[in-house]
């Protein structure tokens, strides 16, 4: 038996126990080739074919158009926040819009700024980041490259709960901790970029989903390995790409396909499991303080404050004895977070809902 214990860390993140057994059955050697996917050439057919089926995997899932093309890169979705003014910013009377709703997108403003002219048309800053912005709170400049925003944000516990609407500028998002999570619209996205360690895979892997029409606006001075455009030219093997993260990934897709049966499932159980812990935060008589406006509450990352820090530290502690880890807020939001991503399983959000009430109970 595995000694499994419920991971609520936000990333690295929890896996699918399947997909791990068959990474592991197949570790030595991949289906008959004699060697493990870690060992293999990232230009040999075995490796073409798990591109392959991960790219239409993708696809699939996002009803992505033919006019997508997804890209295999390094460097964490931290390196995008420079790659993508680096590429769509640079240039006579470019600028972009940024909506800032957390930390995450503070830090992508920070990096756009040295690329060109980045603009905050909003930011939630002075609220602490509980909630995102109303429509009629946002005013685009119609010239705008691009309108930059986070759709989950990590470490606030605060979601989008559909695109911003834009009115056709291309939207450039941060999907790091909520794609695949639930369906989406790709078609209002000029560009999707995430980190695979929160709900796609290990640390590594940074896939990045570029509408081709936006290819022509990456400068051609651009480092090779900076650039959309090279990256796009040679189908992500200008250089090696992490290619057993990009197998992970594969079986990660397939499990969604074919054992949750795709996107709006998937939504719909993580609808119910974020449920039960924003429910126990609010019968609890005020004992646990949702971060989050709940208009805007995350269906990933679950924030909430205890009365004191010191309680906040003895649930930690206490949940960790109950096989329950990654509970400790982000440093700059302090309390707890849970993150639930597309694999932590039912089980363990109830194990974890039945702690709070219990904790509460008791020291209430
Ligand atoms: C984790 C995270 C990042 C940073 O990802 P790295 O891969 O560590 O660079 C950026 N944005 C969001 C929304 C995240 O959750």
């Amino acid at each position: 038996m595995h000694n499994r214990i419920y991971n609520f860390s936000a990333g690295p993140a929890v896996l699918p126990e399947g997909v791990l057994e068959e990474a592991q059955r197949d570790l030595l050697s991949l289906k008959g080739l004699g060697m493990s996917v870690m060992e293999i050439s990232h230009r040999c057919k075995a490796a073409d074919e798990i591109f392959a089926t991960t790219d239409a995997n993708l696809r699939r899932l996002l009803r992505l158009g033919d006019n997508y093309k997804i890209l295999w890169l390094g460097g964490g979705a931290s390196q995008q926040f420079s790659m993508v003014p680096m590429n769509l910013l640079r240039g006579e009377g470019r600028s972009a819009d940024y909506i800032l709703t957390g930390s995450w997108g503070e830090k992508a403003i920070k990096e756009a700024k040295k690329e060109g002219t980045a603009r905050a048309i909003w930011t939630g800053k002075a609220e602490n980041f509980v909630r995102v912005p109303k429509p009629e709170e946002l005013s685009f400049d119609p010239k705008a490259v691009y309108v930059h925003y986070t759709s989950n944000e990590t470490i606030q516990g605060v979601q989008f709960e559909a695109e911003p609407d834009a009115g056709g500028i291309p939207l450039v998002c941060d999907a790091s901790s909520d794609i695949l999570s639930r369906p989406i619209d790709a078609s209002k996205y000029g560009l999707i970029y995430a980190g695979a360690q929160k709900n796609m895979g290990p640390a590594g892997l940074t896939v990045v989903i570029i509408r081709e029409d936006l290819l022509p606006l990456c400068g051609e001075n651009l480092p090779s390995m900076l650039s959309y455009r090279v990256h796009a030219e040679n189908n992500s093997v200008y250089n090696t790409p992490p290619v057993f993260a990009i197998y992970i990934l594969m079986l990660v897709t397939r499990w969604l396909i074919e054992n949750i049966g795709g996107l709006e499932p998937m939504a719909a159980i993580n609808k119910r499991k974020s449920q039960l812990l924003y429910d126990a935060i609010d019968s609890s008589g005020g004992f646990y303080r949702g971060h989050s406006d709940p208009s805007c509450r995350s269906a990933m990352n679950v924030t909430w404050r205890l009365p004191s820090e010191d309680l906040e530290k003895e649930f930690v502690a206490e949940a960790k004895k109950h096989s329950m880890d990654g509970l400790k807020g982000h440093r700059s939001v302090g309390g707890i977070r849970a993150s639930i991503y597309n694999a932590m399983p039912e089980k363990g959000v109830e194990t974890l809902r039945d702690f709070m009430k219990d904790f509460a109970s008791k020291k209430g």
